[in-house]
């Protein structure tokens, strides 16, 4: 079995079978058809249960022909120009080749000690990525799992610097299309029911400010705390970027901490023509990036950023065998202060959530190393410009009705039948269509919400997909509607 493990003497078992897995996914990237099969739960669940883990298949090509089977035949592939889904990218190959990389060499970057120069390249991409926002000098951060984790980072440090003993009189203001994660943080850090008030949108989907102005009097009035102001730039639904000058205002007034939650409007930061969307940003207290939504990245590949670096802090916990108090190590006596010496050895652990943490950085890394930031931010001004063309189609075409002008890259929409339907049947045609898309395999698009009635969502990430797809996908959910509506007539005569 130790020819398994990778090491010094294994290189050319390693090679092989790295090449062959290259391999297969570069003919199965050739050869999809569309996004998506269509397969089943029904369909699949059978062919995974079949495989019997006990049973070792013992060589990496026997079990590749498996892996085809129960996962890359029926893949969803973001990488397909018909893929509208979710937040969900191509990704770039120098992001790919640093994911091989890390996962061979497979540092962590919980302390220096299992990472050295994997620290320092974290450090700096964290330093490059403050200094786009414009956080100041001070400004610190860590990689992390995600926008969910990043924002209850944040949420914390937000917590800890309101400084109160009562959690149940802190506040938390965010848009009503702000992410869930944010309800999710609260519960997390053991506030209030109420604690998250949802601030209510324009008709752009962008946070009122003038409501929010009204909210922090109110919480003040109260004698409650408002513990931070949660600015959403890019809502997942609608890539609305609430106004984040105006909000940067209202926190400084009222003593709020800021956090932006820029996990999709990130990309912004990489462009050179649509930077101007995210000003007001550098007066944000912490910020959340996505690199795995607008930066090309595959998952995962996040970070908390903060203004102040020192507020990290309170994710600082000390074991003996990690990363022990500069004073247990006897640097004290070495002489300078503790802190400066415990900066020499540069443990990432004290400012993260996680331990053991992968090396994510190094993706964006060679991205930029290879691209640049305006390769990166090139391709998501192109999605940005696709949304903008598919809007003007979805406006000129009268079988459809689209809610915002985008900002990012969605389009939030639905079908509308020509003839007269109720808005139930107007939701269900809408419902239809997307599944009977998806279960074509043909495209896929997401659904959501708006004042309770059923829309679909296009989110654009693929520089690849043209107008001519948005059209395509148009006419095909058109007739999956409309075949519905014809049906449920037939029926209701019937
Ligand atoms: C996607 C998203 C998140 C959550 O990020 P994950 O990486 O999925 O954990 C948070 N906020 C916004 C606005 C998002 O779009």
């Amino acid at each position: 079995m130790r020819s398994h493990l990778l090491n010094d003497t294994t290189a050319e078992s390693y090679r092989r079978s790295v090449t062959e897995g290259v391999e297969r996914v570069a003919r199965k990237l050739a050869a999809t058809r569309g996004p998506f099969t269509g397969v089943t739960p029904a369909d699949l669940a059978p062919v995974v249960d079949a495989v019997d883990l006990d049973r070792p298949l013992g060589d990496p090509s026997a079990a590749l022909d498996e892996l085809e089977s129960v996962y890359l035949r029926d893949a969803v592939y973001f990488h397909h120009p018909r893929y509208l889904g979710h937040l969900n990218c191509p990704v770039v190959i120098p992001a790919v080749l640093g994911e091989a990389v890390l996962s061979a060499v497979n540092s962590s970057l919980d302390t220096w000690d299992q990472s050295a120069g994997g620290t320092l390249i974290e450090r700096k991409l964290i330093d490059w990525t403050t200094g786009r926002i414009g956080l100041g000098p001070l400004a610190d951060g860590v990689f992390t799992s995600g926008g969910t984790q990043s924002n209850l980072q944040a949420l914390l440090l937000a917590r800890e610097e309101a400084g109160s003993t009562d959690l149940k009189k802190l506040r938390i203001f965010s848009s009503e299309c702000s992410h869930f994660s944010v309800q999710k943080s609260a519960q997390l850090l053991g506030l209030g029911r109420d604690a998250v008030v949802a601030v209510p949108v324009d008709r752009n989907k962008r946070m009122q400010s003038v409501v929010l102005a009204a909210e922090l009097e109110a919480c003040r009035a109260e004698g409650l705390i408002p513990m931070a102001i949660v600015a959403t730039a890019g809502t997942t639904d609608f890539g609305s970027i609430d106004p984040l000058p105006e909000i940067a205002a209202l926190a400084a007034e009222y003593g709020a901490w800021m956090h932006v939650d820029a996990a999709y409007g990130c990309g912004l930061l990489a462009s050179r023509t649509r930077r101007h969307l995210l000003d007001g940003i550098e007066r944000a207290d912490s910020v959340t990036v996505d690199y795995h939504k607008s930066f090309f990245q595959p998952v995962s590949s996040s970070a908390v950023l903060v203004r102040d670096g020192a507020t990290l802090r309170h994710a600082t916990y000390h074991a003996d065998y990690l990363n022990p108090l500069p004073q247990a190590l006897g640097f004290a006596r070495a002489g300078g202060t503790p802190s400066t010496l415990a900066e020499q050895i540069p443990n990432q652990v004290d400012k993260s959530l996680q331990t053991t943490r992968r090396f994510d950085a190094l993706k964006l890394w060679m991205t930029l190393r290879v691209m640049g930031a305006d390769g990166i931010g090139e391709l998501f001004d192109e999605v940005c410009d696709l949304a903008a063309e598919g809007h003007a189609l979805l406006t000129a075409d009268p079988r459809y009705e689209v809610v915002v002008e985008p900002q990012l890259s969605t389009l939030v929409y639905r079908y509308v039948p020509e003839a007269a339907a109720s808005p139930a049947d107007v939701d269900r045609a809408n419902l239809h269509a997307r599944k009977a898309l998806f279960a074509s395999g043909e495209a896929v698009v997401a659904g959501t919400k708006v004042d309770g009635r059923q829309y679909l969502k296009f989110t654009l990430l693929n520089p690849e997909t043209t107008p001519a797809d948005i059209a395509a996908v148009l006419d095909l959910i058109a007739g999956h509607a409309e075949q519905y509506l014809g049906e449920n007539l037939v029926h209701a005569a019937s």
